[in-house]
């Protein structure tokens, strides 16, 4: 897959520019679908790609919007997870600032297709440049008639608003995203039942995922054959990896899915820094089981990654070398969950607390043996018990670091503290006396 489509912008420049976009044959498919086709024909062609959402769940897009009811009489919303919050993960930016467009006529058609007439982007406070081109950019197709009253003389009315987040993780599920829309707390709401028959403003909501909309004008453009064709049936279409850490070339790499990892790190991103081994990868953001060296042949997609009970997750890819402190780097990751744990239920927001205590204790050497099967207990009785997934989130990476690294957690106790930092404090000592 030679072509780029959703980092298009890398090959021509000012492509987030409605005249540019325009002049690449931007809103050209947006314009057919609009003045030839049933919303039920988009939403049926969006099912038969097997487009599968690429927020982190994996859900199939067609199928979400298929769940809307028939017959209502409330208004429909299309919202855009543009909280993008996930530890390791940067797509979703890059889009919306340099590829806005292509996410706008996604907007577009798919609110067409679920015969929505207000679609929301709930983008991250942080984004504050991404928020900013967005209201531009919107402006602009407002001007030109492809948003707002009768577009394209078709009739079809829609309105596009930026809500601009406080800056929670938790705002990026679905729920904790709707209640902050409405201006409340960002609490998930217990499922079912689920946005699609009661969500904003208790009515019918699509919530879909930046990179999930801004797959759909090339499906609609090329047909479902032709996204199906790249990468796996069951999950295909182009996919755009986000990798940091320990390599030469961290950045964005669009790929077809079911790429391996493997080639990921090493034919792209220009293998591990600075020449070292490589010691462990998270391969869909922080929220999922770590992967060891040895298991980097996998297939980048949804099913092949569930297979080895990993998780393709948002595809944010977190490279750790062989000079990682597996303890050190659980404890931040565990710091991250409790901080950001919205504290409505008492496993989440006990367990993670504790998890994030035990950790900083192995940290500063004073661990105790039991500590590491407490860890494990905690994050059993999480898992499964909680009103949203964020407890599993801080649970699942924290069992696999604990089981495939278990002897750095032990010798963190038995040697009280970190091996690997003494070891590099002796060094530096022996090379003062030298
Ligand atoms: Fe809040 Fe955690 Fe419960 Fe989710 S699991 S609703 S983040 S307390």
């Amino acid at each position: 897959m030679a072509e780029k489509t959703l980092l298009r912008h890398l090959d021509i420049p000012d492509f987030h520019k409605l005249d540019v976009y325009a002049a690449h044959g931007g809103y050209e498919t947006a314009r057919r679908v609009l003045t030839t086709m049933k919303p039920e024909e988009v939403v049926d062609q969006v099912k038969a790609s097997n487009l599968r959402g690429r927020g982190g769940a994996g859900f199939g897009t067609g199928m979400k919007w298929g769940f809307l009811p028939k017959d209502t009489q409330k208004p429909i919303y299309l919202c855009c997870n543009a909280d993008e919050s996930e530890p390791g993960t940067f797509k979703d930016r890059a889009i919306i600032e340099w590829n806005t467009h292509i996410l706008l006529e996604g907007i577009l058609i798919s609110s067409y297709a679920i015969k929505s007439h207000t679609a929301y982007i709930y983008i991250r406070g942080e984004f504050v440049f991404g928020a900013q081109r967005l209201e531009e950019e919107i402006a602009a197709a407002y001007a030109k008639g492809i948003l707002g009253k009768n577009i394209f003389g078709t009739g079809y009315d829609l309105d596009v608003y930026v809500h601009r987040g406080a800056g929670a993780y938790i705002c990026g599920e679905e729920t904790g995203l709707i209640e902050s829309l409405e201006g409340k707390r960002a609490y998930p709401r217990i499922k079912p039942p689920f946005p699609a028959v009661y969500g904003l403003f208790g009515c019918p909501t699509i919530v879909n995922n930046v990179e999930t909309l801004a797959c759909v004008p090339m499906i609609m453009q090329n047909g479902a054959a032709w996204f199906k064709a790249i990468g796996p049936e069951s999950g295909p279409g182009p996919k755009v990896y986000c990798v940091s850490g320990h390599v030469e070339k961290p950045g964005l790499y669009e790929l077809p899915m079911g790429v391996t990892l493997r080639s990921i790190l090493y034919d792209h991103a220009g293998g591990i820094r600075g020449g070292k081994k490589l010691k462990a990868v998270m391969p869909g953001g922080s929220s999922f089981p770590i992967l060891t060296a040895d298991e980097i042949d996998v297939a980048m997609d949804f099913d092949s990654m569930r297979k080895i009970n990993a998780f393709l997750g948002s595809a944010g890819i977190v490279v750790m070398d062989e000079d990682t402190c597996m303890v050190k780097a659980l404890e931040i990751i565990d710091r991250f969950y409790h901080l950001e744990s919205c504290g409505q239920c008492s496993p989440c927001r006990e367990g993670t607390g504790w998890l994030h205590k035990l950790l900083s204790r192995l940290e500063q050497g004073d661990g105790k043996p039991e500590d590491i099967d407490l860890m494990d207990r905690i994050c059993t009785n999480m898992m499964g018990n909680t009103v949203c997934v964020l407890a599993d989130a801080a649970a699942m990476p924290t069992q696999s670091f604990l089981g495939k690294f278990r002897d750095e957690f032990v010798a963190h106790i038995t040697e009280g503290g970190c091996p690997m930092k003494k070891r590099h404090a002796h060094g530096a000592e022996s090379r003062q006396a030298a």
